[in-house]
């Protein structure tokens, strides 16, 4: 691991030469004066000086060598269609989205937001803002007409770009429906919705004179040339929403030049991913996994990336193997909540396809608990990389990185500090540093490295309050997350700091009690939350899913099920984090991200208002919760 220390210790102590480096991999129209600018803490600014545009470094810069590879492959298991651009063709593409906007009246530094599917033209119309010097603010599809509204309000965009529909598990989605909803309850409505239709919503409703259809302005520009507009470094170059599974969503910012050069760089070293290979993403293009690793990384690398529209399960649960197969993925990134879809189907989907070309499988997003975790390694034979990050950051702040130096993988663990962050864990009484082994908050001391965020938009003040702090007596980023470190080194996240369970004074982690039920070998999945106790103050109360349900038919049958199930928690962590009850149930409440949503189940357990549940995937799993709940206390 001499390697990958020194890299990382050069990152920290010698900034100025590491960066200087890494910045080479972008271009600069004209080079920056000044690594760093840290005047002014806890804001960072990277890259002072430099200008460079992230759409020049994504398309125009690949024109030279590979104009005729293919950058974007769509596949679609929901409409049944594929297709692919090659470098040259994203180039006439964007250029002509970005005269579309122009046209509309969109100009460097106005504000633009997306909320289309994972279709190609989502992926030119962010790539034109980025042309442009617009800020695009991508809004996750699945989100309501209030949250949509909200995100109208806080970044009152110019134009707002959309498609009559999405469509999920077969189902349509009527997004331009919303679309109007949303603007109907948003005090800054945009002055004009671009619409891109699918022909899926034939009923849809157009606003005279605000609607402007894509296909027929895209004819008015055909061929269209829109020179990139050289942006400096710290300029904003996107909004993003965090996925609020904590709460007010903060539109995350970000720059240009630090974002560029974060992007390529951990290409290489975490992902491995080289030009003229391809990557296969799962996320939506609405999450910071569908900026970074969909859109901007991969393309700033010169690859070809695969844009999905669809579940991991259908047609069958080999789709993305085949897509792997069929596509010679070198590098897949995915969450572990599909990993635990695909988990309940049988390992033969896995075997049935030739992966010989893919290197490593990444995943993020939530825990990756420590049998999901061997489940998919022996089933793909390949190293898989847990790493942890968060939309703030914008790429890994825990990961293992093979292009620097391959280190062992540990089942359960994100691996090590990522080089560009000075990773602590501070005990939450004094701010002191934890010792191995100790559960701590995990913190960056600032200055944030490259690529993440600059603040929350258009308010610095929360930005320093939200993130800055936590401790009276220490200016750091909190992650607000729990974890450790091994003696080897090796972190471990054990949840967020405020899913604390406090059982008769003992503080304990959901995590910790989760990955405990998944040691029984019949759970496919599982979520714990604290539930108030007249006597212990707080118990833990799961939910399970089972992998095989047909023994579970009895009372009796589930009663010993259940009964297992305590047993192995108590062989794992004690007594003490023994649930009072496991509902059994076949689906868990979720994001449509695959966050579990904790507090809801927190709230419904406590018989309270769950609140805002639109991003919600199956409303159906708030239903049998509720109906396991009912049934327990009749
Ligand atoms: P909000 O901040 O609005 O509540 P969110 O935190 O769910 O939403 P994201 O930025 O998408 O939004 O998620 C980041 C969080 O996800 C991390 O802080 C952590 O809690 C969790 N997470 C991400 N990757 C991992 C991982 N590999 N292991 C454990 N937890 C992870
Ligand atoms: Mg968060």
């Amino acid at each position: 691991m001499r390697a990958l220390q020194e890299f990382h210790r050069r990152s920290l102590h010698d900034r100025d030469a590491f960066w200087t480096e890494q910045a080479k991999m972008v271009h600069w129209e004209k080079p920056f004066t000044k690594v760093l600018d840290y005047s002014r803490p806890p804001f960072a600014k990277w890259f002072v000086g430099g200008e460079t545009n992230l759409c020049y470094n994504a398309v125009d810069r690949h024109l030279r060598d590979r104009a005729g590879q293919k950058a974007l492959v769509w596949i679609s298991t929901e409409v049944d269609r594929e297709k692919s651009y090659t470098y040259r063709e994203m180039h006439e593409e964007v250029q002509r989205a970005a005269a579309m906007m122009v046209a509309l009246g969109v100009g460097k530094g106005d504000r633009v937001i997306i909320y289309m599917p994972n279709i190609p033209e989502a992926v030119f119309a962010i790539l034109a803002c980025a042309r442009i010097g617009a800020v695009h603010s991508v809004v996750f599809g699945g989100f309501a007409a209030a949250s949509l509204a909200a995100r109208i309000d806080d970044a009152k965009p110019k134009l707002m770009v959309t498609a009559d529909g999405g469509s999920r598990m077969g189902k349509v989605l009527p997004y331009k429906a919303l679309v109007d909803e949303s603007i109907r309850l948003a005090r800054h409505p945009p002055a004009h919705v671009l619409i891109f239709r699918r022909g899926l919503d034939a009923d849809m409703p157009v606003v005279a004179g605000r609607d402007v259809d894509w296909a027929g302005l895209a004819a008015k520009h055909a061929g269209a040339q829109v020179p990139c507009t050289w942006l400096e470094a710290s300029e904003p170059s996107y909004i993003l929403y965090t996925s609020g599974t904590t709460g007010k969503p903060k539109g995350v910012q970000r720059d240009v030049g630090g974002h560029a050069v974060a992007m390529a760089a951990s290409m290489q070293h975490i992902y491995c991913g080289h030009a003229g290979e391809t990557i296969f993403t799962t996320s939506d293009i609405g999450w910071a996994v569908g900026h970074s690793y969909i859109i901007y990384a991969p393309l700033i690398a010169g690859m070809t990336s695969i844009l999905y529209e669809g579940v991991p399960v259908r047609p069958d649960a080999g789709v993305w193997w085949k897509i792997v197969q069929d596509y010679r993925v070198s590098v897949m990134f995915s969450a572990p909540t599909a990993i635990r879809v695909l988990k309940k189907h049988d390992l033969a989907w896995l075997k049935k396809y030739d992966l010989s070309s893919l290197r490593h499988l990444f995943l993020a997003g939530e825990p990756l608990d420590e049998p999901t975790h061997a489940w998919i390694s022996q089933g793909l034979d390949k190293p898989v990389i847990d790493h942890y990050w968060q939309t703030e950051t914008g790429w890994p702040i825990l990961s293992a990185m093979p292009g620097v130096e391959p280190t062992p993988i540990k089942f359960g663990s994100p691996s090590f500090a990522v080089y560009g962050y000075d990773l602590k864990l501070l005990r939450e009484t004094d701010a002191s540093e934890a010792g191995p082994g100790e559960k701590a908050v995990v913190v960056i001391e600032p200055p944030l490295p490259p690529g993440c965020m600059t603040t929350i938009w258009g308010d610095d003040e929360r930005f320093v309050k939200t993130y800055f702090s936590t401790f009276s007596k220490k200016q750091v980023y909190s992650t607000f997350d729990w974890g450790i470190r091994d003696k080897d080194g090796y972190y471990f996240i054990l949840g967020r700091t405020d899913d604390v369970i406090n059982v008769a004074g003992h503080r304990l982690g959901t995590r910790e009690i989760e990955e405990a039920v998944n040691m029984h070998s019949n759970i496919a999945e599982c979520a714990v939350v604290g539930v108030a106790d007249a006597l212990k103050g707080q118990m833990p109360l799961a939910f399970a899913v089972a992998k095989d349900a047909s023994k579970l038919g009895s009372i009796e049958g589930r009663k010993a099920f259940e009964k297992e199930i305590m047993d192995t928690v108590d062989k794992q962590l004690g007594a003490i984090a023994r649930p009072k009850a496991v509902h059994l149930v076949t689906l868990l409440p979720k994001t449509r991200s695959g966050k579990t949503l904790r507090r809801a189940i927190q709230a419904l357990a406590e018989g309270r208002d769950p609140g805002d549940l639109t991003t919600i995937e199956d409303p159906g799993a708030l239903e049998q919760l509720k109906a396991a709940l009912a049934a327990r206390s009749a």
